[in-house]
């Protein structure tokens, strides 16, 4: 995702409705064709919901990937080059952590509450049957944690920024998203899912999660530490 090239994709009117909620909180609603994707996401990986774990390490490994790039360009940066993921069954919540790029505000919401290719939509409605091999491929990876979590949570601070830029980005579940400013982020970004009752409450299992690893991120280059301990 390139913040600000896909918003001219899209009529100004189409493009989201935001509103000030009180204190520093902003609330933005998902386009139409945003929903309606996530929609198509969550039927066709219905019985395939584990990808949500290989999508949000990808996503990791890419940010990990990009600051790579800021530190070769000789830019500071904080924290070690791994992804770390934890896990707590009782209060069904995993978090993935990445000390890569992080996001700003335009990121935030050009990355994760647009469609962020032309094109998406039809693709993934032609191959739903096929969705798991496929959605990696059209900018919806982050939204497959919708379909195991109730609520969504994401902590950034983008590379480069002051320590009282970080954000949180909130989603529960409703048509829309929240976006507040938070003081004291290192850089990077800490993704945490509240998992959902029944079946996808078993994602807050340690074992469970290593064997999804095992099966589907043997091509991460970064080290993936689940809970402390190196996998
Ligand atoms: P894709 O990875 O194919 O672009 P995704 O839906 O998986 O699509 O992610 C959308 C975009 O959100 C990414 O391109 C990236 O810009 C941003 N993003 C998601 N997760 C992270 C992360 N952990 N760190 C930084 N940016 C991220
Ligand atoms: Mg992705």
């Amino acid at each position: 995702c390139t913040s600000g090239q896909q918003i001219q994709l899209l009529p100004k009117s189409q493009f989201h409705n935001s509103f000030h909620l009180c204190g520093n909180t902003q609330r933005h609603e998902f386009q139409a064709e945003t929903k309606n994707l996530m929609d198509i996401v969550a039927k066709s990986l219905y019985s395939n919901s584990e990808v949500f774990v290989r999508e949000l390490i990808s996503n990791a490994s890419d940010a990990l990937e990009k600051r790579r790039f800021v530190e070769l360009s000789g830019n500071a940066v904080e924290g070690p080059s791994e992804i770390r993921i934890t896990t707590d069954k009782a209060r069904r919540i995993i978090t993935f952590e990445d000390s890569g790029i992080g996001m700003d505000r335009d990121d935030l919401i050009s990355c994760l509450g647009t469609i962020a290719k032309s094109g998406s939509k039809e693709f993934i409605e032609k191959h739903k049957d096929n969705a798991e091999a496929v959605i990696g491929q059209f900018g919806v990876g982050f939204y497959s944690a919708f379909m195991v979590a109730d609520s969504v949570t994401v902590e950034t601070r983008k590379i480069g920024t002051d320590s009282n830029q970080g954000l949180k980005w909130h989603w529960n579940g409703e048509n829309s998203y929240e976006i507040s400013e938070v003081d004291g982020l290192s850089t990077g970004t800490k993704i945490t899912l509240h998992l959902k009752a029944g079946d996808a409450a078993e994602y807050g299992d340690e074992a469970k999660i290593k064997d999804v690893i095992n099966k589907y991120s043997y091509f991460v280059s970064q080290p993936i530490l689940i809970n402390g301990e190196r996998i």
